[in-house]
This record gives structure tokens, C-alpha cells and sequence, in this order.
């Protein structure tokens, strides 16, 4: 017997696992894989000791979440800023820049400079306040009132066909949807908005890291802190029912809401299952990791300094590519989320090489292999980027099930990023983690949805704490603690 079993060592189960030791609880965390980390994981993909992060690379949300500031991560492993947060490439040599410093940022826009300033400076201020009330279940009396009415006026206006009216020229619009075009679903809507102003924001604010040696860096300084405070990892056990599990008084899901049906359907009570019925999964991204020779072309001198880069043109070309995903069609040209980490990290390829991380947008359970696809778009604005390839590793949608259950048809975010299905994620709630007797739902097709932030693990512990075990939920995080 233990007081907690947590399912899936994801981000968030390991956030949900580390907060319960530290309560003083016995906890076992059960991981299907042969390693731990879920979306956070770092191997060896291409070729020897090029070091590619398997699915998330850059880590914004990570900075901003309030778990991972009380758990003081950044003085556990080190968070490096690129010089450019993200880029985003125009034809004819141009692009879209964004510094850590919005001025900086809105005085290479131009004409624009004043109205992207506007856009973002006031959630840039107070990114902190933006992400207490990003990253908590939707249904809540807000803490900073202001802040999410500016945010909500501005989600309105750029979740809207009024999107483009502060804006006279090209780039800006193009930064704001390439951020917005993260949460895969048609523009404009208030949820693309949602994702552009919170991401937009945090790149003026704490900025858009990597980790040097990679995602899984994060994931091992919680398993490191979950076994120093007596927490066991089980590896390379899938748990089908809950009688493959040590019996425990909480059980926590880092799993998919059809996952956690599956294996404790029948402990949950009969209208929160129907709830739960009814949630869906979006569309999804197809992936490619690139292991290069030289560092990617980009025509555009400054793009050569960015951690991420946008890669799928103009505004409407991003509508465009986003709309035909979402009516089920393969985009011609898709829109390509890209990375860059050796712009700052050395350690991930041998011998001063790079390694390129990226992924098109596709239609739910699509077989495509988007290898060529994206490299067409890189050669868009970086010709020669081809020559420099060394060898590729493709993974389609419909194949990014097999290596988490989680993403099923390729769904990245576990659950789609629509409007509804953030207010109730997975269900309308103002505490959306706690499922039945001492069950509880973690993983990021809970409230607040898709990231690394450890922010749904860390909630529902905290639900977990106050509900199954009589607890106080504010656990001390800190590396001395
Ligand atoms: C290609 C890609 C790129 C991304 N890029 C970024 C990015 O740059 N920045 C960012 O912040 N986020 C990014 N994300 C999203 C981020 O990775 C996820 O939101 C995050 O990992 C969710 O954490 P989690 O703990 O909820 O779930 P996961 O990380 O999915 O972990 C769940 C774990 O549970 C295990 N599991 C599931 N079912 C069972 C079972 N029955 N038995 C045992 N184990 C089980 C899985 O194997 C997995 O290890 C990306 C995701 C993908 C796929």
C-alpha cells in the first residue's frame, strides 16, 4: 500500500508526483515507456550524439508557470535564452522579429512598432498575472481583475475579423498569428488569440528558453527531486485497469481522458463520465528532426540568432494553412513550427553541427510523412538548408500514438485547444482535476491544457491534498525545502 499512485511520468504526473512527496506521502509513479519524461524527452534520434528534443523544445511556459518558479528550476538546470525569442520569415529576405525587448522589437517594425507595442505591452507587464489566470481552470474569480479584462478586450479583437485592423503592413500580423497558430485550430478564434497574446507576452517577458542538453533535462530535475524526497519510478509498465497498481488512496492520471476512462471508468460517477464522454480530440503534428551539417540558411540574418522560428509566410497564407487542417485537408503548404536549440546549446551536436527540430500541422490521424513538405518551407527562406541535412527522422500524426498513447491521432495537446474545451477541460469546474474518490486527472487534457508547466500536476496534488488526504496544499518546492 502507498497513499498515491500517479499514472505517467509526463511533466505533469512527475509536478503531481513531487508535490505529494514533499507533503510527506509515499508515491509510486507507473510509466509505460522505458524512460521517463513523456513530452518532455531528449534522445538520440538521427545519428550519434546529436541529441533531439522527441517533443517539446521550448520552454516559455515553463518559465512563467508558478510551479516551476516555487520549485525554483532554473537554479536546478540552466534555461537559456536565444538571442531572438522567435522569428518569423517573410518572401524577399524580410521577417518578423521579437526580442526579449518589446521596444527593440517594435522599432524594426516600423509603421506597425506602435500598434504591436500596444498589442502586447500591457500583457508583457504583467506576464505574471497573465499566467496565474492562464494557467488555472478557467472557471475561477480572477485574482488581477485589469489584466485579463485587457487581455479579454485585445482576445476579442484578434480573435476576430477585426484581427487586422491596427495593423498597416505584413510582419507584425505574421509574428501574431505564427505565435497564435501554436493551439491548431482555424483564425481567427478566440482560442488562437488566447495562445498569441500568453505566448506573445512571455517572450517579452521571462522570454522563450531552451534547456541546455535538452527537454528531458527538466523532467530528470523532478525525478531527481521526487526520489530524494523517497518517491519511486516504475519504468516500461503500461497500467490497462486499476489492478495493475500498488493499492493507494489516490490514484492521479497523467493519461488521456479516454485513457483514464479505460483503466477507471467505472470509480468515476455516472454524469461527470458522461462529461467526460463528450471530450474530443483535436488535429495534429506531424514531426521531423533534422541532424545538419551547418547552421539553417536563413536568408534573413537575424533569424540566424532564434530559438524558434514561424515558418508559413503571411497572415492569410497561416489562416489559409490552419483552415484547410481544419476542414481535414493536408495544407500545400503547411504551416511549420521550427527550433533551432544549438543556436545556444553546443551540447546537442558533436563537432560544432545543429540539430533542427519541426512539425507541420496535419489533419487528425494523418499517415503523411511531412519530411519534404517542411523542407520545402525551410528552403522557402533559407535556400540551401537541403544540402546541409545530414540524415532526417520523420514521425507522422497517426505514429505519435505509439510512442504516447496520449496524443492520439496525433493530437499534441491531448484534447483539442478550441475555445469550449479550455473553459472545460475536461469538465466545467472550478476544481476540473478532481474526477471521483480519490481520483484525479493531471495531465494536460486537464485545465490549463497543453505546455510544460507542471501547473495541471501541481493542481491536481493540491485538489488531492485537500480533498483525499486532510492536508494543507501549500507544499514547500524549494530546492532546500
Ligand atoms: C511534437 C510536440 C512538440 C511540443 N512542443 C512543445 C514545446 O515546445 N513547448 C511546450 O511547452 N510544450 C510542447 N509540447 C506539449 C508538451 O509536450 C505537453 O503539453 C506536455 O508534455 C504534457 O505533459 P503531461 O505530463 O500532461 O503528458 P505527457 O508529457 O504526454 O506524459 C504522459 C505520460 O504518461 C504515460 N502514459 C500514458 N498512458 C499510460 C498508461 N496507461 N500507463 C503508463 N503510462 C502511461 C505516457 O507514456 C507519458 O510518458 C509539444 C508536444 C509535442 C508532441
Amino acid at each position: 500500500m502507498v497513499d498515491a499512485v500517479v499514472v505517467g511520468a509526463g511533466p505533469n504526473g512527475l509536478a503531481a508526483a513531487v508535490t505529494l512527496a514533499r507533503a510527506g506521502l509515499s508515491v509510486e509513479v507507473v510509466e509505460r515507456n522505458d524512460t521517463i519524461g513523456g513530452g518532455a524527452r531528449t534522445a538520440e534520434l538521427t545519428l550519434p550524439g546529436f541529441l533531439h528534443d522527441v517533443c517539446s523544445a521550448v520552454h516559455p511556459m515553463a518559465l512563467q508557470s508558478e510551479f516551476f518558479r516555487l520549485f525554483r528550476m532554473e537554479e536546478r538546470i540552466e534555461l537559456r535564452l536565444p538571442e531572438v525569442q522567435y522569428g518569423h520569415p517573410l518572401d524577399g529576405g524580410r521577417a518578423g522579429i521579437a526580442y526579449q525587448d518589446l521596444e527593440r522589437t517594435a522599432a524594426e517594425l516600423g509603421v506597425d512598432g506602435p500598434a504591436f507595442r500596444n498589442l502586447m505591452g500591457p500583457l508583457a507587464r504583467s506576464a505574471d498575472q497573465v499566467a496565474d489566470f492562464a494557467t488555472d481552470a478557467l472557471l475561477h474569480v480572477p485574482r488581477h481583475p485589469l489584466t485579463v479584462l485587457r487581455f479579454g478586450l485585445r482576445a476579442l479583437e484578434q480573435g476576430s475579423s477585426a484581427w487586422n485592423a491596427r495593423f498597416r503592413q505584413d510582419a507584425a500580423p505574421a509574428m501574431v498569428s505564427g505565435v497564435a497558430a501554436h493551439s491548431i485550430q482555424h483564425m481567427p478564434s478566440l482560442s488562437t488569440a488566447a495562445a498569441a497574446l500568453s505566448l506573445g507576452a512571455y517572450a517579452h517577458a521571462r522570454g522563450w528558453p531552451v534547456p541546455i542538453g535538452g527537454s528531458q533535462s527538466i523532467v530528470d530535475a523532478l525525478a531527481d527531486d521526487l526520489v530524494a524526497h523517497g518517491g519511486r519510478i516504475v519504468t516500461g509498465h503500461e497500467v490497462r485497469s486499476l489492478g495493475d497498481l500498488t493499492p493507494a488512496k489516490a490514484v492521479l492520471f497523467d493519461t488521456s481522458v479516454p485513457g483514464m476512462l479505460r483503466i477507471a471508468g467505472s470509480q468515476i460517477p455516472t454524469p461527470k463520465r458522461g462529461a467526460l464522454r463528450r471530450f474530443r480530440f483535436g488535429n495534429a503534428a506531424a514531426k521531423v528532426d533534422f541532424a545538419l551539417s551547418d547552421p539553417v540558411p536563413w536568408t534573413n540574418e537575424a533569424l540566424r540568432m532564434a530559438g524558434t522560428v514561424h515558418i508559413g509566410g503571411t497572415r492569410a497564407e497561416i489562416a489559409a494553412a490552419e483552415g484547410s487542417v481544419a476542414h481535414g485537408r493536408h495544407a500545400e503548404r503547411p504551416y511549420v513550427l521550427g527550433s533551432e536549440p544549438t543556436v545556444v546549446d553546443p551540447t546537442r551536436a558533436p563537432g560544432g553541427k545543429h540539430v533542427f527540430w519541426a512539425y507541420a500541422h496535419v489533419p487528425a490521424g494523418s499517415d503523411v510523412d511531412q519530411t519534404e513538405a517542411i523542407t520545402r518551407q525551410i528552403e522557402r527562406f533559407a535556400p540551401g538548408f537541403r544540402d546541409t541535412i545530414l540524415q532526417s527522422s520523420s514521425r507522422t500524426a497517426a505514429h505519435m500514438s505509439d510512442h504516447n498513447p496520449n496524443y492520439v491521432g496525433g493530437d499534441i495537446a491531448a484534447g483539442a485547444a478550441s475555445f469550449w474545451q479550455l473553459v472545460k477541460r475536461p469538465v466545467l469546474s472550478s476544481d476540473p482535476w478532481r474526477m471521483g474518490a480519490g481520483m484525479y486527472l493531471c495531465s494536460e487534457s486537464s485545465a490549463p491544457g497543453p505546455g510544460v508547466h507542471g501547473m495541471a500536476g501541481w493542481r491536481a496534488a493540491k485538489s488531492a491534498l485537500r480533498h483525499t488526504f486532510g492536508l494543507p496544499d501549500d507544499v514547500d518546492l524549494t530546492p532546500e525545502g
